[in-house]
């Protein structure tokens, strides 16, 4: 039998070379297999681990050494203060979509039914937050892939998030007639040239949500030019990007009539989700 502080030790000098959170993997990987939180760790350093859970421990270090994310280990990733199950067929949700989440909330008036619409949902975690904040909106959550569409479906069922509908659909191509108050997206914006894609997660990522064509703008052109003809009157479009896109995202918004066009900042100082409105 091992003791925790042991096997905390021996992953932590593991990952060392690896990771650049060697102990707090270590931490959050015996945690998850534990089922205990990161104090039970701290107070329980000899707590005696069975040989079954040490061994399933030491195969997860081995596969964060070589690179593996620990959302994709653990198989779940916190947004918005709840837990959502992720896979390698979704994107990791990051905390810079938080801002595009806060500023939908701000813009949606929540005792109205109104109409929502998440482009490129993968796990969900906008539509479904959205979803959860808002229960009078209807919410329409898209992806074009069925293994994501899934995923998201997955995490609505474990919200008991009832006020979603989800479509199979390569962005508005398969969604239904109407027009939306709110058109939101994280869509793919890494050039496929990006030296960013060869290091950490993004490596085990799906290449469909990370990376698009004309320097990372393709999805995000598609996506302001279609939305033009999805909005209502007055309703808004945002859409999260590159630190570097602010700048082309708001000519091309502008270009294509989008009104009040803004940038705004995530919690790092990066220019990361610009909003337009859309007067008709
Ligand atoms: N923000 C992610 C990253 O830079 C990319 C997400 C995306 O392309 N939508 O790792």
């Amino acid at each position: 039998m091992a003791h925790i502080k042991d096997l905390l030790a021996e992953a932590a000098n593991t990952l060392a070379d690896s990771s650049r959170s060697a102990v707090l993997d270590a931490e959050v990987l015996l945690c998850w297999l534990l089922d205990k939180n990161r104090s039970f760790l701290r107070a329980w350093p000899d707590f005696e681990v069975d040989r079954a859970t040490a061994q399933r421990f030491s195969q997860a270090v081995s596969e964060r050494k070589d690179g593996k994310p620990i959302a994709y280990l653990t198989g779940k990733r916190e947004f918005w203060s709840r837990d959502f199950i992720v896979n390698n067929t979704v994107l990791i949700p990051r905390p810079e979509t938080e801002l595009l989440v806060a500023l939908s909330l701000s813009l949606i008036n929540p005792s109205q039914a109104q109409h929502i619409i998440d482009l490129g949902t993968g796990s969900g975690v906008i539509a479904i937050t959205l979803a959860m904040e808002c229960p009078h909106a209807h919410i329409y959550a898209v992806d074009a892939s069925p293994l994501a569409l899934a995923t998201a479906q997955q995490n609505a069922v474990l919200h008991h998030a009832s006020n979603i509908r989800f479509y199979l659909s390569d962005w508005f191509d398969g969604v239904p007639e109407g027009r939306f108050d709110l058109v939101v997206s994280n869509p793919p914006y890494i050039d496929a040239d990006d030296e960013h894609l060869q290091h950490g997660d993004v490596r085990f990522e799906p290449p469909s949500a990370l990376i698009a064509s004309q320097q990372g703008l393709g999805d995000l052109l598609k996506i302001a030019d279609s939305a033009r003809k999805h909005l209502k009157t007055g309703g808004h479009l945002l859409l999260e990007h590159g630190y570097n896109q602010a700048a082309a995202v708001q000519v091309l918004l502008a270009q294509w009539g989008y009104q009040s066009v803004q940038t705004h900042l995530d919690l790092a100082g990066q220019a990361r989700v610009t909003v337009g409105q859309w007067l008709g």
